[in-house]
């Protein structure tokens, strides 16, 4: 299967079966979407949503965190990975955005990547959820299910995937694409053991083709002959209202 085959599958399924996916992370503002996506770094979502309701409450404006300190943020956010580093992070993160950008959280990835913490995935996140812009944010399991299903080729590191994603998607499902590939890895490409039994993009997964080769051929061949059944049965159904709206016209 070519790869923009698998590109023009995997957005047909999402698009129709995921068309609202957002981010699992609980925000309020731009400015709190920073502060989760930075604390999620390494962490899960789940755990960053228990402790940012406090937070968010104690430091409600960048100047508020900004006036703080690590060792008070620290108290906040004890319970997620690496929370001295977070806390330092965030503090710094607050000074800038109140300095530099006057309250306003960027929409340049490079200026973004100008604060601590920010690196081009956070940058990518805030870019895309957002500003809408046309970007893509590569963690841990975007990088895992784009290989394995076969949306990159020899791509090692997250930005050569990145590069790959957005020369091949379609511009405007660049943003959501990134949540479609993370609940996919959260919840069914599972990094240890892929759910392949109850997956349903199996027939066109480069992965799956490899481990279950001919499981995998029968499912794609029945896969297309259906996708093929039914553009005939959308053809034939646009033809027959066509020849109806026709009708219609002639005896008014
Ligand atoms: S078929 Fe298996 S490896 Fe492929 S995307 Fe689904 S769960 Fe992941």
């Amino acid at each position: 299967m070519l790869k923009q085959e698998r590109y023009r599958h995997f957005v047909d399924y999402f698009s129709k079966n995921q068309p609202n996916a957002v981010t699992e992370l609980h925000y309020g503002s731009p400015f709190q979407l920073l502060i989760a996506v930075i604390l999620s770094a390494q962490c899960t979502d789940k755990r960053i949503n228990q402790v940012t309701p406090a937070l968010f409450e104690r430091f409600p404006t960048p100047e508020s965190l900004a006036a703080s300190t690590p060792e008070e943020v620290f108290t906040y956010i004890r319970s997620v990975s690496y929370p001295n580093n977070k806390a330092k992070h965030l503090v710094g993160m607050a000074k800038i955005l109140v300095d530099v950008f006057h309250n306003e959280v960027p929409s340049d990835i490079d200026q973004l990547q100008k604060m601590p913490g920010v690196g081009r995935k956070t940058a990518n996140v805030i870019a895309s959820v957002v500003y809408d812009a046309p970007a893509i944010a590569v963690d841990t399991h975007v990088f895992r299910v784009a290989n394995r299903i076969g949306l990159t080729t020899n791509a090692r590191t997250p930005l050569a995937v990145e590069k790959q994603l957005v020369e091949y998607l379609p511009k405007e499902t660049l943003a959501i694409a990134h949540h479609w590939l993370i609940l996919h890895g959260r919840y069914i490409c599972i990094a240890r053991s892929p759910k392949c039994d109850i997956c349903p993009l199996t027939w066109f997964c480069k992965y799956y083709a490899r481990t279950n080769t001919e499981t995998y051929l029968l499912k794609a061949e029945a896969a297309l002959a259906k996708k093929t059944k039914d553009q005939k049965k959308k053809k034939a159904l646009d033809k027959i209202s066509k020849e109806l709206a026709k009708r219609s016209e002639g005896n008014l």
